[in-house]
């Protein structure tokens, strides 16, 4: 019997056991931190489920739909699920990870299922552009993305945005739009070819949801209490009760080794300090990019530093002159609803999910206008949200290094660090130039002096520590199976190997990418 082992448990990780599991003859073991919702979330949330929202009691409502407060004048809050941080909390595996100036993000999750129990569903492809560098200019991940879209419920359309973003599996009917999003994709039906003259391409969301079972109770953001977002959360629950793998939960994976012709081993730790060791065939390391570079760091001590790519995010407050009815009153689901593909194929591809009323823009009106219910009424009419993503290009990288001073206990102090990115950024100045000029047309105003650039890392969307070359001969990149030299049988499966990033969100590419690290390495002898 061949074995394999597998770090994490988030989409990097399902995306490749997804393809491991078609082996007979191979013997998965997972080790992941694993952390779970807390027992008495995990119970209040089940116990509501027979119920609609408004039949919970008050304390229910407020403890399941809790969201984390924003720092340090950022817009968006952490996110919080069901009344827990527990993706964002630290189990040892964020230990002696600092951030220099700036807001300290949690980088490296240490849930069952990873970020993908809070991510925002917003399911797409990369660009062509973006994978041009990638393996074979990127084609084989077309049979990728079609194996991974066949276990993630999508829902979406079939529309414009398929010309630039296409579609590889069935898609299910999205529920009800807010009527602010329907208008917005209206407008944009009508003058789809005139923005297509300012490089513009709208469409509606896909969204990785049950979305034919969804209440539309427009509490996503908090979590859904009938777990209705795709998680890969619910793929290892599964794969654990059938057997299907064998999971250590609570261990942190420190360091790798492997000696020419043997086979390669992890040193490990349970979340309470017991060492532990693991052999294999075959290590397949999804720690999320960041972690992932930390278990090399811990490994390679000759390596001081590496450099991220990252997909820098900026928020924009929309005006609409025309206003909705009152959209408190009319809750629907509250991911985001719509996209527009900014300047596809060209240097400045960026990306815009488009976000109409969520209970959390009352939180961020400033504390003068939200005092009166009246007020709030008015301007929740007229507002919606834009997060534009731009491409790795357009950003600012991210620096992981070594730390001098100590404090990772077994594992290596890291410190991470990014440019601040301001609005007079010629970057940003373009897409906000971009929005405005579609104002008109989809009546969506940009209100720019609202507009803020998120801090480095606040995205979550970074890799490329050690980016895919067709090049040999430098330990800083990787090959097509994801291995960086001093390795062979041991293969970076998440984001950590991308060469580019496009501006369109994460997670279907960095399952598709595990699942073809895989498939292809399935093949090798050594
Ligand atoms: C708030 C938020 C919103 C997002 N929205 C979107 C979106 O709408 N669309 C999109 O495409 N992407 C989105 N993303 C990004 C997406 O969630 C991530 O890109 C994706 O989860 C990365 O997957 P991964 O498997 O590489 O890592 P992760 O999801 O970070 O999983 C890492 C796994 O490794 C385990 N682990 C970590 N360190 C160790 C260790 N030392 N030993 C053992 N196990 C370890 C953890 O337990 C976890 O299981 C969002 C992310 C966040 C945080
Ligand atoms: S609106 Fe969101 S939280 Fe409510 S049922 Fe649908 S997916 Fe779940």
């Amino acid at each position: 019997m061949r074995t394999a082992l597998v770090i994490g448990s988030g989409p990097a990780a399902a995306g490749c056991i997804l393809r491991l599991l078609d082996q007979p003859d191979l013997a998965i073991t997972v080790i992941d931190v694993g952390a779970r919702l807390p027992e008495a979330n995990r119970a209040r949330a089940e116990g509501l489920r027979a119920s609609l929202p408004s039949q919970w009691l008050d304390a229910d409502w407020r403890a399941v739909t809790a969201v984390a407060k924003a720092q340090n004048g950022e817009v968006l809050p952490e996110k919080s699920v069901l009344g827990s941080t527990y993706p964002f909390d630290n189990f040892g595996q964020m230990t002696g990870v600092s951030w220099e100036g700036g807001t300290h993000v949690k980088a490296i999750s240490g849930a069952l299922g990873g970020f993908s129990n809070v991510w925002g569903a917003q399911g797409y492809p990369f660009t062509k552009r973006a994978l041009a560098l990638w393996p074979d200019e990127g084609k084989t991940m077309a049979s990728a993305y079609q194996d991974v879209v066949k276990v993630i419920p999508l829902a979406g359309r079939d529309d414009e945005l398929a010309t630039v973003l296409p579609l590889y599996g069935d898609l299910l009917e999205l529920p009800p739009l807010a009527e602010r999003s329907r208008r917005m994709l209206a407008a944009s039906a009508r003058s789809r070819e005139k923005l297509q003259r300012k490089h513009l391409v709208a469409g509606a969301a896909r969204v990785c949801f049950h979305a034919n079972q969804c209440l539309s109770c427009g509490l996503c953001n908090s979590g859904c209490v009938w777990d209705l977002l795709f998680s890969t959360r619910q793929l290892f629950e599964r794969w654990i009760a059938k057997g299907q793998i064998r999971y250590y939960s609570n261990t942190l994976a420190i360091s790798i080794s492997e000696r020419p012709g043997g086979q390669p081993a992890v040193e490990a730790m349970t979340v309470d300090g017991a060492p532990k060791r693991f052999v294999a065939d075959r290590i397949f390391v999804g720690a999320g990019a960041i972690g992932s570079t930390r278990i090399v760091l811990n490994s390679l001590p000759g390596i001081k530093r590496a450099s991220l790519l990252e997909t820098r995010q900026v928020i924009i407050p929309l005006w609409s002159r025309r206003p909705v009815p009152n959209p408190q009153a009319q809750p629907a689901f509250t991911v985001a609803q719509a996209a527009i593909m900014i300047a596809a194929g060209t240097p400045s591809e960026a990306f815009l999910q488009f976000y109409p009323y969520d209970p959390s823009f009352v939180g961020a009106l400033p504390t003068l206008l939200s005092k009166s219910a009246a007020v709030r009424q008015l301007l929740v009419r007229h507002l919606s949200v834009g997060i534009v993503y731009l491409n790795s290009d357009q950003s600012p990288r991210l620096l992981v290094e070594r730390a001098p001073a100590g404090g990772g206990g077994s594992q290596s102090a890291i410190s991470l660090s990014g440019a601040r990115l301001s609005l007079a950024n010629r970057n940003v100045r373009r897409v906000l130039r971009s929005v405005l000029s579609a104002s008109r047309t989809l009546d969506m105003w940009p209100l720019v002096p609202a507009a803020k650039v998120s801090p480095a890392g606040r995205s979550y969307h970074w890799g490329g520590s050690f980016p895919y070359s067709p090049e040999e001969g430098n330990d800083m990149v990787s090959d097509r199976f994801g291995r960086i030299k001093p390795w062979r049988k041991v293969h970076l499966i998440d984001a950590a190997t991308f060469p580019t990033l496009a501006p369109t969100g994460f997670l279907l590419t960095v399952m598709a990418n595990a699942h073809r690290i895989a498939s292809e390495s399935l093949g090798l002898d050594i």
